[in-house]
């Protein structure tokens, strides 16, 4: 008995000490790195759906979880930038400093959207550095997972056959999704609809759709009614098929273009966590071409 239970006891403080801890900044990262790491890593997101992961506090609760992290995930591109630097200096924990193995900025991997030709941090846009919000295409997700995967193998040697099994196996699963979606989502194409924040220009790319304008006259700002006015004008001319917002949005603004303009306007999961289809990256993908395709028919 007394084997038995420093047997068990064995076992349990060396899973503590092979899982990984990751923090993601944002609810998709925390997602992929759980299909990835599976029980071998303990993931924390900083932000959740209903949360602008352009402005959240660094509470003392996230330091000190950063201070514990392995591996730091976040979209980058300038998202964090009002939070992240300070968690990553007041949490003491040089593993995870950006340009070491345990930071890894998931829009660097991919070909980024709307890099603007003149660098104009004037007016208040919060995209300096391009659209950070890259999870939306699912051909990113893909090429980041390898990327993630790789880093988890070179962190945690010792169970870097898992981390490698699991990749391929999740990269099967996705690559036959995406599959099916490029097919759900065919009667998409060309279809035009009017944002919220620009949020959505990774997936309006990836399923050929057409931004017909945003309800924030630039990333960042809220909606004006001078704004809304020439919006409400603009559909008239040249109708979108719909308002889209996502749940960290007020959909006031929304509601009201979709009302005066008679468009239908609908809320999109936007990450994982926003509806509750979206329990994971392959739900969010679900229901984001589901929403759509019902709005818009
Ligand atoms: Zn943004």
């Amino acid at each position: 008995m007394r084997l038995l239970l420093l047997f068990v006891f064995c076992l349990l403080s060396w899973t503590a000490h092979a899982a990984l801890n990751v923090f993601a900044c944002e609810p998709e990262w925390a997602a992929l790195a759980q299909e990835l790491g599976g029980d071998k890593v303990a993931v924390t997101s900083a932000t959740t759906a209903f949360q602008d992961a352009h402005h959240i506090e660094a509470r003392p609760s996230l330091i000190a979880r950063m201070r514990n992290a392995d591996l730091v995930i976040c979209s980058g591109s300038e998202l964090e930038v009002g939070w992240l630097p300070l968690l990553l200096t007041q949490s003491g924990n040089d593993r995870i400093h950006p340009g070491s193995p345990g930071f890894l900025e998931a829009s660097q991997l991919v070909v980024r959207l709307e890099i603007p030709r003149v660098l104009d941090r004037a007016m208040g846009d919060v995209h300096p550095s391009g659209n950070p919000h890259v999870h939306l295409d699912p051909r990113n997700i893909a090429r980041i997972a390898t990327a993630l995967t790789t880093r988890l193998t070179e962190l945690d040697q010792a169970n870097a056959g898992t981390y490698r099994s699991r990749g391929d196996a999740f990269q099967e699963r996705w690559q036959a999704a995406m599959k099916r979606w490029q097919q759900q989502a065919a009667p998409l194409k060309g279809v035009p609809v009017v944002v919220y924040h620009k949020d959505m220009s990774y997936f309006i790319n990836w399923a050929g759709m057409r931004e017909a304008g945003s309800l924030e006259p630039k990333p960042g700002l809220q909606p004006t009614p001078t704004h809304l006015a020439e919006l409400v004008e603009r559909m008239k001319r040249d109708p979108a098929k719909a308002v889209v917002y996502s749940p960290y949005n007020n959909p006031g603004a929304a509601r009201f273009l979709s009302e005066r303009a008679n468009i239908p306007s609908v809320m999109l999961p936007f990450t994982v966590g926003g509806t509750e289809r979206a329990k994971d990256l392959f739900g969010l993908f679900d229901d984001t071409i589901d929403r759509l395709l019902k709005t818009v028919k």
